[in-house]
């Protein structure tokens, strides 16, 4: 069985920011659900995004299924998608375009099914709890980070720029927990 918890637990992760119709939103990094203002993250399976015909739609997360929305005990977790982002753009991989605007790495409340791993847990319901923004980019040029953080102020919730030039000083300046 897996519970049912009321009361969130408190996690980290890193999501990407971008400017859409409905203005500046969080989205997962890797299924690019778009996080809903004012109302919780509700989980749903990909399966059926890959494999055509997969199984009947189940409640998320089971034990058989890594859907479910991810949050990771320790920031060190969400640092290393945090890290992988700028190395992709230190190295090239990204263009450093002027419109570049960075990940934000934050606490995210979750709760409703909740499932714990070692490192971390998957939940049936999300909701940012506290965003950091790097403002300044790789390349120690103005960007459009402000911008960002301003407009992830729609979630309510703090939005924190940390004058970071480098990913080494972003990520030592992030609360440890
Ligand atoms: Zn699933």
């Amino acid at each position: 069985m897996v519970p049912d918890l009321f009361a969130p637990v408190v996690a980290w992760r890193t999501w990407e920011v971008a400017e859409t119709k409905d203005g500046w939103r969080l989205l997962s990094v890797h299924m690019r659900d778009t996080w809903p203002v004012g109302e919780p993250l509700v989980a749903a399976c990909h399966r059926d995004r890959f494999l055509a015909g997969a199984s009947d739609p189940h409640a998320c997360p089971t034990f058989d299924c890594h859907c479910g929305i991810h949050g990771v005990s320790h920031p060190e977790g969400a640092r290393q998608y945090f890290v992988a982002s700028w190395a992709d753009v230190e190295y090239g991989m990204i263009a450093l375009t002027d419109d570049y605007v960075p990940r934000a790495v934050g606490r995210v409340n979750l709760w409703g099914r909740v499932m714990v791993h070692s490192d971390g847990f998957r939940a049936s319901l999300a909701y940012p709890q506290h965003l950091f923004l790097p403002a300044k980019r790789p390349d120690g040029g103005e960007f459009g980070a402000e911008c960002a953080s301003m407009g992830l102020l729609d979630y309510g919730v703090p939005v924190e720029m940390i004058d970071a030039y480098t990913r080494d000083e972003m990520l030592a300046a992030l609360p440890a927990a």
